[in-house]
Order: C-alpha cells, then sequence, then structure tokens
C-alpha cells in the first residue's frame, strides 16, 4: 500500500506537468500541424489528464484503506498511466511533422524528457513504467525510422537506447523503493515486538498482574505526581497467611493456582483508573493508590481482605481459617514519618508484619508516630 500511495502522493505534480508541457507542445506545433489534429490530440490529453485527476480525488477519499483494495488501486493507477502513455504515444503520430525537422526534434526532445520524468513517479508500482513508457517510446521511434535518412534513422535508433536505458532505470529504482518498504515494514514489526516485550517484562509470568519491576515504576511515578499535586499516596501490602502450610498441604502446582486466584481476585478489585496492585514476591502482593489517604486505604483494604475471603478457597493447614486469608499493612504519604518512597514501603511493611503478630487475617496501618495501628 505504501508504494501505490506514494505514487498518488507525487501524482498532482506530474498530471500538471502533463497538461502544461501537453499545451506547451501544442502552441509549438499551431501552425505546423492541422488544428483540428491538434485539438483533437489536446482533447484527448486534457480527457485523460482529468480522468487521473479524478482517480486520485477517489483514492484520497478512499480512507481507511485495507489490504484487499491494493490490488485494485494498483490496477486503477495503470490504467492511468497507460492512458497517458497512450495519449504521449499518440503525439509520435498525430503530431509527427512529416518535413520539418526542428518540429520533429521538438516532439522528439518532448517525449523523451516525459519518459525520463516519469521514472520516479511510476517506478514504485509494479508495471506502471513500461505501461507508459512504451506507448510513448515506440510510435516516435517507428515514425523516425520510417523517414529513412541516415539522420532520421540514427536519432529513431537513439529514442529506443534511451527508452530501453530509462526502463532499466526504472527497474533499479522499483527494487529501491521495494527494499525501503521492506525496511519500513521489518522496522515497524521490531518496534511492536520491542514494545510488546517492553510491556510483558513489566508483567507477573504466573499471575498476568504487574510485577515487581512495574510496581517500583509506578511508584516512583506516582510518588513525584503525589508531591507536585499535593495529594496523598497510599500504599497497601499483602501476604498470604500460613502459605508455605497451603503448598505442603496442597502441592506447589495448586500453591499457584491459588496465587492466580488471589492475584485475579485483587486485580478486579480495584475501581479506580490509576490504582494498580503488583505481584511484588511469591505470595506478597502491593496495592498502589493515588490520591487516596490512609483512611481510604484501609477501606479498600477491607474491601479486598472481604473479596479474598468471599473466593472461600479451602487452606486445611491453616491455624488461622479453614480458606485462605491475608494480612494486610497500610501506609500513606500524608503521615509525618513518610517523606520518601523507600518509607512509604518501609512503613507497609511494618504494620503488615504487626498484622501477622497479631494473630494474620487483618489490616494494621501505620500511625503517624510509624508505629502501628489495628484497623
Ligand atoms: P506467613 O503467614 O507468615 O506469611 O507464612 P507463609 O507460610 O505465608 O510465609 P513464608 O514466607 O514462610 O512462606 C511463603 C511461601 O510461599 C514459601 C513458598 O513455598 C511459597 N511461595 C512463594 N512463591 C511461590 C510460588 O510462586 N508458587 C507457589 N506455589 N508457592 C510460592
Ligand atoms: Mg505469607
Ligand atoms: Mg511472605
Amino acid at each position: 500500500m505504501p508504494q501505490i500511495a506514494q505514487s498518488f502522493r507525487q501524482l498532482p505534480i506530474s498530471l500538471i506537468v502533463n497538461l502544461a508541457i501537453g499545451l506547451i507542445l501544442a502552441a509549438v506545433l499551431w501552425n505546423a500541424v492541422p488544428t483540428p489534429v491538434l485539438l483533437t490530440w489536446s482533447g484527448l490529453l486534457i480527457a485523460v489528464t482529468g480522468a487521473r485527476f479524478l482517480s486520485l480525488r477517489a483514492f484520497r477519499n478512499a480512507t481507511p484503506r485495507s489490504e484487499s483494495d491494493l490490488v485494485f488501486w494498483t490496477k486503477y493507477f495503470l490504467a492511468g498511466a497507460c492512458a497517458a502513455g497512450a495519449v504521449w504515444g499518440l503525439s509520435g503520430i498525430l503530431l509527427f511533422h512529416p518535413s520539418s525537422f526542428p518540429h520533429q526534434v521538438v516532439l522528439a526532445f518532448v517525449l523523451g524528457g516525459m519518459v525520463a520524468g516519469a521514472v520516479p513517479l511510476l517506478s514504485p508500482v509494479s508495471h506502471a513504467y513500461w505501461c507508459f513508457a512504451i506507448p510513448v517510446v515506440a510510435p516516435i521511434s517507428i515514425q523516425m525510422m520510417w523517414v529513412g535518412d541516415r539522420i532520421h534513422l540514427v536519432m529513431g535508433l537513439m529514442m529506443v537506447i534511451f527508452g530501453l536505458a530509462m526502463l532499466a532505470t526504472s527497474a533499479q529504482v522499483h527494487r529501491l523503493f521495494r527494499d525501503a518498504e521492506k525496511l519500513r515494514r521489518e522496522l515497524y514489526s521490531s518496534i511492536e515486538v520491542e514494545q510488546a516485550l517492553e510491556y510483558l517484562v513489566r508483567l507477573d509470568s504466573l499471575t498476568g498482574i504487574p510485577n515487581r519491576r512495574l510496581f517500583e515504576e509506578e511508584l516512583s511515578k506516582e510518588w513525584a505526581r503525589a508531591k507536585r499535586d499535593h495529594a496523598p499516596l497510599s500504599l497497601i501490602m499483602a501476604d498470604i497467611d500460613h502459605f508455605k502450610e497451603y503448598n505442603d498441604h496442597y502441592g506447589h502446582p495448586a500453591g499457584d493456582l491459588c496465587l492466580v486466584d488471589v492475584a485475579q481476585a485483587m486485580h478486579h478489585a480495584l475501581s479506580r483508573p490509576g490504582d494498580v496492585v503488583a505481584r511484588i514476591g511469591g505470595e506478597e502482593f502491593a496495592f498502589l493508590l493515588p490520591e487516596t489517604d490512609l483512611s481510604g486505604a484501609i477501606s479498600v483494604a477491607e474491601q479486598i481482605r472481604e473479596r479474598i475471603l468471599a473466593l472461600n478457597l479451602p487452606h486445611e493447614a491453616s491455624p488461622v481459617a479453614s480458606h485462605v486469608t491475608l494480612s494486610f499493612g497500610v501506609s500513606s504519604s500524608e503521615l509525618a514519618c513518610v517523606s520518601l518512597p523507600a518509607e512509604l514501603i518501609r512503613t507497609s511493611d511494618i504494620a503488615l508484619y504487626e498484622a501477622k503478630r497479631c494473630g494474620r487475617n487483618q489490616i494494621v496501618a501505620a500511625q503517624k508516630t510509624s508505629s502501628v495501628l489495628v484497623a
């Protein structure tokens, strides 16, 4: 598609040049060629140029263009190139002055120029240049050689050699366009792969939720934003209770499935767009809650705790309950003892430790003094 788009993009200049050169040629040959012939040829040129202009408009309006349109628009473009080639080729017959050598030279010069100038426009599209150049060069070359004297033979032959050289040049230009397009596609797909990898390295492979790396990036980003906006930023640390016993009792694969269930429930428990939950360790999770104060974070933790309880995942080996439970430590940037992101993590960790110490399956929030408070 980009090759045909490229050719259509260049078409306006080409159409203007076609028309201008054609009309200048008609003016130069005004008294040398019968007027009806000249007018007929000029009319044909205007009609073909107009039709090509309409095709350009149709192409521009046909967005978005699917890959399947490629063949259609290429045919459209080829038809335009062939029609233009036929009109210019016709000039080599109709406008060829039978006896005035200067007029013949002007005509040959114009047709040679048209053939050379079409190389960059028509080469990107396969066969387009052939469709144009062969009909242009062939009639004038035959006309020249038909005259029969040496000078006309040489000129006709030179036109043929020039035409062949232009065809070879066009083939090279076509290869260049094709290679550039291939490189462009490769570059795009490698950028896409890179972006996909960038995304994947920030996700936890077991649970599919963000991992520690993404959490740390989000923490520093949200911390800076919170400071700038003078808004609170809260952090909840959560840890599955007696998970070692879970693994020992049900086996490691079942432990993995349990982690997936818990992570997904946590992920779906968050409602605000800026909230993030990440798996930051084996059975440890962190919730980052921008623009949320400590009491708000405690209520979010309570919702999460209830959501996990509602899953009712059996944990027969747990001394706390017959199902899977979690302990939570909550902290917030509004606390006086929290002036750095690391302190937000540390105070949440201390609160979590306290929740474990106090019997697990509960939420503990850090206090202003950096000690802890049972929620
Ligand atoms: P606590 O209530 O104090 O948190 O006890 P715990 O047993 O949960 O904590 P501990 O740190 O002693 O054990 C954590 C266990 O989590 C150890 C390991 O078997 C398990 N674990 C860590 N990562 C994974 C994992 O990816 N898959 C599974 N199945 N288990 C894991
Ligand atoms: Mg644990
Ligand atoms: Mg742990």
